[in-house]
């Protein structure tokens, strides 16, 4: 499986996009601004996204993408979250006063959005040979992480997350971690700011990562614009052991 980074910042800026990974050119986990890169040939090749939560940074991008595509795509794109998700997209943004209704357009009968809800912690239909499921994580709306297990490594990847015990006990129960690409947005001195948005900083997720029985390579993300040298300096300090990499938009994870 490949999976490239289309945006992974905490906010927008000169080469910042927010949360998008493409995996194996055909699905998409989070829709941040980091789709708006895509050639319109790659974008038409999308089949299914999944949603880690309804967060406009995870999500917007789906509203331009579904309005690139409705009269190029001859089948629907299949949106899959969690039902609290899924109702907020029907609610909030795909609802004719903020968008249009996607789950309509250009007809009912073969939408360019097919809305689908997940059960938490379940399997989901694999990518290849690639086994995919999802985690609760702990955020301020109701928000879920993926596992992708393929033949040779497993990678999760929490979406936004501050501490939160079921995270953990949901990457203990599985066989084997090898990646684990986890939400730090707030630097230390924001620890306040961090806990009320629930987001992880260096300190808190160094101290959450005990509860780990595995020790696979963190890649670090979700980084709020202004703070990455500072996040980069704290995380050096406090993750002291652990293999870390800053991700950014363009890299690519192969597993
Ligand atoms: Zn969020
Ligand atoms: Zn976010």
């Amino acid at each position: 499986m490949r999976i490239e980074v289309l945006g992974c910042s905490g906010g927008i800026g000169p080469g910042l996009r927010t949360t998008s990974l493409m995996l194996d050119g055909q699905t998409l986990i989070d829709a941040g601004t980091g789709v708006g890169d895509l050639e319109p040939a790659a974008a038409r090749n999308i089949r299914r996204v999944l949603l880690t939560h309804a967060h406009l940074d995870h999500v917007c991008g789906l509203a331009f993408l579904a309005d690139n595509l409705f009269s190029v795509i001859d089948r629907p794109i299949e949106v899959l979250a969690r039902g609290e998700t899924i109702e907020a997209l029907r609610r909030h943004l795909f609802n004719w006063t903020l968008w249009p209704d996607f789950t309509r357009i250009p007809s009912e009968r073969t939408p360019t959005l097919q809305l689908r809800s997940i059960e938490p912690g379940t399997a989901i239909d694999p990518i290849g040979e690639v086994g995919v499921s999802s985690f609760e994580v702990c955020h301020t709306v109701p928000s879920l992480g993926y596992v992708l297990q393929g033949p040779a490594a497993t990678f999760a990847f929490t979406g936004d997350t501050g501490t939160c015990p079921r995270l953990w006990r949901a990457l203990n129960a599985l066989p084997k971690l090898d990646l684990l690409m986890i939400d730090v947005a707030f630097p230390d001195q924001e620890a306040e700011l961090g806990e009320l948005a629930k987001h992880y900083t260096p300190a808190s997720l160094a101290r959450d990562l005990g509860e780990l029985r595995h020790r696979p390579q963190l890649l670090l993300t979700h980084h709020k614009p202004g703070n990455e040298a500072e996040l980069l300096a704290q995380c050096a300090e406090t993750l002291q052991g652990w293999s870390i990499r800053h991700l950014r938009r363009g890299d690519v994870i192969e597993i």
